[in-house]
């Protein structure tokens, strides 16, 4: 079997040199940046000791940016951007009723929505490119180093245009991204569920994530040390937040007041909200003093048990969210071997109790729970960099570029799409193309071109030795695996005759991001090129098909059952579609081929009608012979 190898660039590392490498959590309201130092993961602070960066910009007139706790300081007439995540890889389009741009006013002119600022037009890439720059400075100054890259995380439901925005985003910071990572696979990592025995082959992961703004609720099946997600569940407003505002509400219920005097005493109370919820993790009862614009206004004891009866409903719908994702992934509840608690509202203790009653055991809160995620990306970060022996080596991921065949035509045609989860594997059928046919040529391409040529060429195999039938008779499987290293397997059985062959083909390394990103690009650029001659080579497949049989047809009874002048006239519709296919005119092609099977209508009939002949003659034959024994 050939094996074909292309060493992976840039993993050579010289040995005892450790490569600085960073985790990054670009959150909706909270970003982190951790490293593993001494064989530790941990987060790294900034100069006054805080451990998370608030996810908010606020650019200047001078083209500058104020990032984290500084931006929230008013300072031009523009409100400082938060949530900015919220909007990566959507379109103007999808700015229609986002709660965003009530309030905020957006520059929609261009093909993505932009945030209006004080040094113009920034789209949430550029906002979030700020955060990255932050972190990414933050980690230079405290590591005192290069970095050679890092691992960013989003969330696991990020489809292929919110990823590349991410990307995008860390290009514009100067990082480079040695991969981006699912959040709840990290949050997995981080708990080293991934390393030796710690759990089964085929154990199914929950990662229960409680944020600011959002819930997410994914799970994830291990298998060889590799996660795949199975079914990912959550609501895009639902977090701590909504706390905040059901205590807000009974802070002013208590204290008699009917509504806020303005904005800022409402945002004033949201504050003091948050501190008492937050205090009251840790306390079974807190004094409250609740001030509105300076005054005090209701001075009592709130207990733990008045405010799980606040947070009751919200930890309700979170479990109905559960209880959906395990339907979608056909899972039960007792399947469950671990539950990862993450974000920062899973340390309130009614959620936690909440949640392992459901999955009936104990959760995992070792790791600070908003933490929890960029620990995992940075200890995936040190071991892409090379800091980790080589059997220690982490085997997330998924396929950079589509795979596929090689189809008549030149064309290609994909089998595993670009982005899935590794491992994977796949089947498609195909069929012959010429009577008897007995042998076909396969050949593995990665690229997301439409043209076998634009794409490309990863092996190439043979499949012989298979009955010789009609055209288009014999079905034959393809099977594409990716295992978790990466090594792509290609294998084609015939199914009548059982006859196999398969490959074994390494794809994707060898590539770098900057090529692979290229080949993106070109195939989204030449998308409407690549249709056209998708069109033309489909087109000519046609008509070759069609000129193979006719001739097949011609040459084996064509004397049998034409007139000279019938014959005469076959002939030449049959050079006429020669002559349209040496043309790239999609249109003669077309009308050339269709005149040939028009003109050989009859021609056909009359082959038909002597076979059907021929069958039922056959037929009584075989009747008499089974009567006779
Ligand atoms: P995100 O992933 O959305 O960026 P985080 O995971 O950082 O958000 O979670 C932020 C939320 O966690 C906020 O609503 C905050 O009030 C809440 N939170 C942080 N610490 C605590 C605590 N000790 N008790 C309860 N809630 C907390
Ligand atoms: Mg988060």
């Amino acid at each position: 079997m050939a094996l074909l190898q292309i060493s992976e660039p840039g993993q050579s590392a010289a040995p005892h040199q450790h490569r600085l490498a960073i985790g990054i959590d670009l959150g909706t309201t909270n970003s982190l940046v951790a490293t593993v130092r001494s064989g530790v993961a941990d987060v790294l602070p900034d100069a006054s000791g805080a451990r998370s960066l608030a996810s908010v910009v606020a650019f200047k007139a001078d083209g500058t940016a104020d990032v984290g706790e500084a931006a929230t300081v008013e300072s031009s007439a523009y409100l400082p951007i938060r949530s900015a995540k919220r909007l990566m890889g959507k379109g103007a389009d999808d700015l229609e009723g986002h709660w965003l741009a009530e309030h905020h006013r957006f520059d929609r002119s261009g093909s993505v929505p932009a945030f209006e600022t004080a040094a113009g037009p920034k789209t949430a890439v550029a906002v979030s490119a700020e955060i990255l720059a932050a972190l990414k400075a933050r980690a230079e100054h405290t590591l005192g180093g290069d970095l050679v890259g890092a691992v960013i995380t989003v969330p696991a439901y990020f489809d292929d245009a919110q990823r590349q925005a991410t990307k995008d985003a860390a290009a514009l910071a100067g990082l480079n991204v040695l991969r981006l990572l699912n959040e709840p696979t990290a949050a997995a990592v981080a708990y080293g569920l991934d390393q030796g025995e710690a759990l089964g082959a085929g154990s199914v992961v929950a990662i229960y994530d409680l944020g600011g703004g959002t819930f997410d609720i994914s799970l994830l099946r291990l298998n060889a040390g590799v996660f795949e997600v199975l079914a990912t569940a959550g609501h895009t407003a639902l977090g701590g937040d909504d706390i905040d505002h059901a205590l807000v509400a009974w802070l002013l219920e208590k204290s008699g007041l009917r509504a806020f005097p303005d904005d800022a005493a409402r945002a004033e109370a949201v504050a003091q909200a948050r501190q008492i919820k937050e205090r009251l993790s840790a306390a079974t009862s807190v004094d409250v003093d609740f001030v509105v614009n300076g005054e005090s206004v209701w001075q009592g004891e709130f207990a733990r048990e008045a405010f799980d009866a606040l947070v009751s409903p919200l930890a309700e719908r979170t479990l109905g969210l559960c209880r959906r994702v395990l339907r979608d992934a056909g899972v039960e509840r007792d399947e469950v071997a671990s539950v990862v608690m993450v974000g920062g509202s899973t340390r309130v203790p009614l959620v936690r109790e909440q949640v392992s009653r459901f999955f009936d055991q104990d959760v995992l809160t070792d790791i600070n729970p908003d933490e929890v995620v960029a620990i995992g990306a940075a200890i995936q970060a040190d071991a892409l960099a090379g800091n980790r022996p080589e059997d220690d080596l982490l085997l997330l991921d998924v396929t950079p570029l589509s795979l596929g065949l090689e189809t008549m035509g030149g064309l290609a045609e994909k089998v595993i799409p670009r982005n899935t989860t590794i491992p994977v594997a796949r089947a498609q059928e195909f069929t012959t193309y010429k009577d008897g046919q007995t042998a076909m040529a396969l050949h593995v391409v990665q690229g997301e071109r439409e043209m076998v040529s634009d794409c490309r060429s990863l092996a190439r195999f043979e499949l012989a030795g298979f009955p010789a039938r009609v055209a288009g008779a014999l079905r034959i499987q393809v099977l594409f695996q990716v295992d978790a290293d990466g090594l792509l397997t290609v294998s084609a059985i015939e199914r009548e005759s059982g006859t196999v062959a398969s490959v074994d083909v390494k794809p994707s390394y060898g590539l770098s991001d900057g090529e692979i990103e290229s080949m993106l690009r070109d195939s989204m650029d030449l998308a409407a090129e690549d249709m056209q001659a998708r069109a033309l080579a489909e087109q000519r497949v046609e008509a070759s098909r069609v000129l193979e049989a006719i001739t097949a047809a011609l040459d084996s009874d064509g004397d049998e059952h034409l007139s000279a002048d019938e014959r005469a006239a076959i002939d030449a519709s049959v050079i006429a579609v020669q002559g349209a296919l040496a043309s790239d005119d999609r249109d003669a092609i077309n009308a050339a081929v269709q005149a040939l099977e028009k003109g050989s209508e009859a021609f056909v009939e009359r082959r038909m009608n002597a076979s059907v002949r021929r069958l039922m003659a056959g037929r009584d034959l075989d009747e008499l012979e089974s009567r006779n024994n």
